[in-house]
């Protein structure tokens, strides 16, 4: 009890703040999202997400080694296919954007950074969808297959880690023993565990080219008004095989609730959305402390490792700190 009891005492320097912090935001945390798109000559500026490029492959050198002199541990890739069809066939061919890029990247970082592909189908099918469609209905276990051929196709091509963002019911399974058979016992699977259906993800759509001709993902993704359903969601991934399941977008409440229900690793994606909404925020406030604190707010409610568009410039404060 007061006076006996001062909170105070443990903020009177930067030193003992330091000294006494209970969560710290640091580099080897972050992975850097890079879009990768078949049809370049050159890179491109994403308009709808200021600051964030689509790259050639061919090219990958001037991102890829910025993010090692950064220290930054991984990258995700999304991919954006010259040819689109109704199953998605260009996510799981040998020579396909994604696995070219996987391989480009291992020649230039070697295993010096963590290679993670998204694994999915709205990017290289023609509706859009992240799964098989007939009538209008996105299928379930007849997509199941197909990620498992594209788990494969990744893994063969040097990926470290798949990260299946579909959102189908069952697909770690599917992954898991399509890699296991195949004998990439050690490739992890870094599950989109829990992944809601939001407006966050609209700039995305533009930047990988990844929007859907009919309908919208409720049937697949998660409501916002849920969370019981998220621990639902990450407990199946981890029973199925997921090695590291992931909050998206990210959601504190969510966060929190997943990392002390389940004590997994845990991952988080700040979407495009999170970031063009930082963005717009730096027009009436800091830009640096505001994405500084937005991103150690993760932190503190759980998230291990947080996807993040501001990887490079987080890892830039941070290091001049
Ligand atoms: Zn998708």
């Amino acid at each position: 009890m007061y006076p006996r009891i001062r909170f105070r005492r443990l903020r009177k320097s930067q030193k003992i703040r330091d000294f006494v912090s209970e969560t710290s935001l640091e580099v080897k945390d972050l992975v850097y999202p890079i879009f990768i798109d078949e049809n370049l000559k050159k890179k491109k500026e994403i308009p709808e997400m200021p600051n964030q490029y689509r790259f050639p492959l061919g090219q990958l050198e001037e991102p890829i080694n910025e993010l090692l002199e950064l220290k930054i541990p991984a990258v995700i890739l999304f991919g954006i296919p010259s040819y689109k069809d109704s199953i998605g066939s260009s996510a799981y061919a040998k020579d396909g954007v994604i696995q070219k890029a996987i391989k480009e990247i291992r020649g230039i970082a070697g295993e010096d950074l963590i290679v993670i592909a998204d694994l999915c189908l709205c990017e290289y099918t023609d509706h859009g969808h992240c799964g098989l469609v007939k009538n209008g209905k996105i299928l379930n276990d007849e997509t199941l297959e197909i990620y498992g051929k594209i788990a494969v196709s990744q893994a063969e091509a040097g990926a470290d880690m798949v990260a299946p963002s579909g959102m189908m019911d069952g697909m770690v399974m599917a992954i898991r023993e399509a890699l296991d058979k195949e004998g990439f016992t050690d490739t992890s699977i870094l599950s989109y565990a829990v992944k809601y259906n939001t407006v966050l993800y609209t700039p995305f759509r533009y930047a990988a080219e990844s929007g859907y001709k009919f309908g919208d993902r409720s049937t697949y993704q998660m409501d916002i008004r849920n969370s019981d359903e998220a621990i639902r969601e990450a407990k199946a991934d981890i029973e199925e095989g997921a090695d590291i399941i992931m909050v998206k977008p990210s959601f504190l409440d969510i966060i929190y609730r997943v990392k002390t229900e389940l004590k997994y690793p845990t991952a988080t994606y700040c979407v495009s959305g999170e970031y063009v909404m930082l963005k717009a925020a730096a027009n009436y406030l800091n830009e640096k402390n505001n994405v500084l604190e937005y991103h150690i707010c993760r932190k503190r409610a759980g998230a291990d490792i947080i996807i993040t568009y501001y990887a490079k410039d987080l890892a830039r404060w941070l290091q001049e700190k």
